[in-house]
């Protein structure tokens, strides 16, 4: 909205939309370069959906990797990258992320607060340039406050402590809580960072084109905060918005979604365009199969190491082990999963006991499940057929055709196995351990959905992550970064780390030009 009004609630150089890991390192850079900074996150906790991450971060090219005994670099990359993404999405934003990867690790690290380290993760396409071991780095964990310290108290719980209504476990944060507490301290160490929790950003306040500011709700009243250098907008993306979820992806609600519950609502983005910016990737999310929950909340599941998915009709339409993304793309062709009138069954044998093959982000209690009819079981195949209301001879045919590629060893329909990343969570014996028979009863049937990890469609960015209008000029003044973007990745998801990685980087290089 344009600028009516002189007087302002609050001041600053750098205004920082969100608190998750592109906000914070943008925040964090800001401030370390002398800019007054303030942050300011809609809810009670720092961290957003970083916080609940691993936190891998995809950044080619950095001294950690080194470290770690690694040997990449910003060219291989971008062979990589460029051979995943190609033309979706512009080449001069593939760049900046890549050329700027490495820089941003160094740069972090100059604070003695911000300390990365390699694990392996593969990267998710058999493309040149790939890691099959991973490049990702990952935030070393950050031992607990030993007495109570604002800004880490604050930091979001684990996934599966709020959804379960649990205390976190006690010691150090890990992951990406790690994150975003080093990130806090490191912003704190500054001298030139300040927070507001509970403060929600509704709209842009500009003058003359020139986004000058912003107006925000917090307690019910209305704060309007100057920004002298500019407004970062890093506050995810839309992925809580049952209606724009509606209209922009044509997908039901927004229960089955990893963001955190009532926080990525899309106002950034919307503020944004209502400032003139030009949109992209709106149809698009970091998607993953889901354990569907008994509240209608659904789960982030990966690393299969054992049983099938089948659709309605009985059959497998997949490669099970596939990188979470290529997964949820394969739902999605397939209309498996995506409503609940068509879900997923991920069917197994007894051999897991009361466990589920694969690793759930929140724990399945088997009871519960069971009791809300998402978890059936049966003592023979047929009777687990009918319990889940497919065809007794075609789920038959299925196991049976399973097991004899899991005998050859050879998955002849999808080729699950014959992949790095395939291979890197199983644990199967025999020729191909990803292929697990399923045999001894009894038999399950747990249903699978269409989730997320946030949309990633949303404003369109330059190399300077500055926000484009339809025109492709920027909007002075107006910066973006993370899900609130339309993603450099396009419609894929290259490799652990590419969502927090890109935000990262983006963040650092809104901060650098807001600096001058
Ligand atoms: P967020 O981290 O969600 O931060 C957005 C913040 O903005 C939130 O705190 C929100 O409350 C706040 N906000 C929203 N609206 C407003 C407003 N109007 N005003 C003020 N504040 C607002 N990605 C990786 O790269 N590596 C991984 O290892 C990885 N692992 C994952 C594991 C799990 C279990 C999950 C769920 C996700 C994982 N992801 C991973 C995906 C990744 O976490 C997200 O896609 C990414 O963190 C999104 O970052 P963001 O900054 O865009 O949004």
């Amino acid at each position: 909205m344009a600028n009516t009004d002189e007087t302002w609630d609050q001041e600053c150089d750098v205004l920082v939309v969100g608190s998750g890991g592109g906000a914070l390192t943008g925040a964090y850079g800001a401030a370390a370069r002398g800019l007054d900074t303030l942050v300011i996150e809609k809810t009670g906790y720092f961290g957003g959906t970083t916080a609940y991450a691993g936190a891998g971060l995809w950044l080619p090219g950095n001294q950690a990797q080194t470290r770690g005994g690694l040997d990449d670099s910003v060219d291989l990359g971008r062979t990589y990258f460029r051979a995943v993404v190609g033309e979706a999405s512009p080449h001069e934003l593939q760049d900046a992320y890549l050329d700027h990867a490495g820089e941003t690790v160094a740069f972090l690290e100059d604070n003695p607060h911000l300390r990365f380290e390699y694990r392996p993760f593969p990267d998710y396409y058999a493309a040149p340039g790939r890691f099959e071991a991973g490049r990702a780095v990952f935030p070393v964990d950050l031992p607990a406050p030993e007495s109570p310290h604002a800004l880490l108290d604050a930091v979001r719980p684990p996934a599966w402590a709020e959804r379960l209504g649990l205390p976190p476990t006690e010691g150090p944060l890990t992951d990406g809580r790690a994150l975003i507490g080093r990130l806090l301290l490191a912003m704190e160490s500054t001298g030139n960072g300040r927070t507001l929790l509970h403060t929600a950003l509704r709209q842009l306040i500009t003058e003359d084109g020139c986004v000058v500011g912003a107006e925000a709700g917090q307690d019910g009243r209305t704060l309007r905060i100057r920004a002298r250098r500019g407004v970062l907008l890093a506050a995810g993306g839309f992925e809580g918005n049952a209606e724009l979820r509606r209209d922009w992806q044509g997908l039901p609600g927004a229960d089955w979604t990893m963001g955190p519950q009532g926080a990525n609502t899309g106002q950034a983005l919307v503020a944004a365009v209502e400032a003139g910016a030009a949109t992209g990737l709106l149809d698009q999310s970091w998607w993953c199969p889901s354990l569907r929950f008994p509240d209608g909340t659904a789960a982030f599941t990966l690393g299969l190491h054992g049983g099938i998915f089948v659709d309605g009709t009985g059959r497998r339409f997949a490669n099970e082990s596939l990188p979470y993304d290529r997964m949820g793309r394969q739902m999605l062709a397939a209309k498996a999963g995506t409503t609940s009138d068509n879900p997923v069954w991920w069917i197994f044998d007894g051999r897991f006991g009361d466990e589920l093959p694969g690793i759930t982000v929140v724990p399945a209690d088997r009871k519960a499940f069971t009791e809300a009819g998402l978890w059936r079981t049966a003592a023979t195949l047929d009777g687990l057929a009918q319990r889940i209301g497919v065809d007794t001879e075609a789920l038959r045919t299925t196991v049976r055709t399973f097991n004899g590629y899991a005998a050859d060893g050879t998955d002849a329909d999808f080729h699950r196995g014959e992949d790095a990343y395939d291979r890197f969570f199983a644990q199967g014996e025999g020729a191909n351990p990803c292929l697990v028979p399923i045999e001894e009863g009894p038999f399950h049937a747990v249903q699978i959905v269409l989730g997320d990890l946030g949309t990633k469609g949303g404003v369109r960015t330059d190399a300077q992550a500055r926000v484009l209008r339809e025109d492709g000029s920027p909007i002075p003044g107006l910066y973006a970064a993370g899900n609130t973007t339309a993603s450099v990745a396009g419609p894929t998801y290259p490799g652990p780390g590419v969502p927090i990685g890109s935000a990262m980087v983006f963040g650092h290089i809104a901060a650098s030009d807001m600096a001058g």
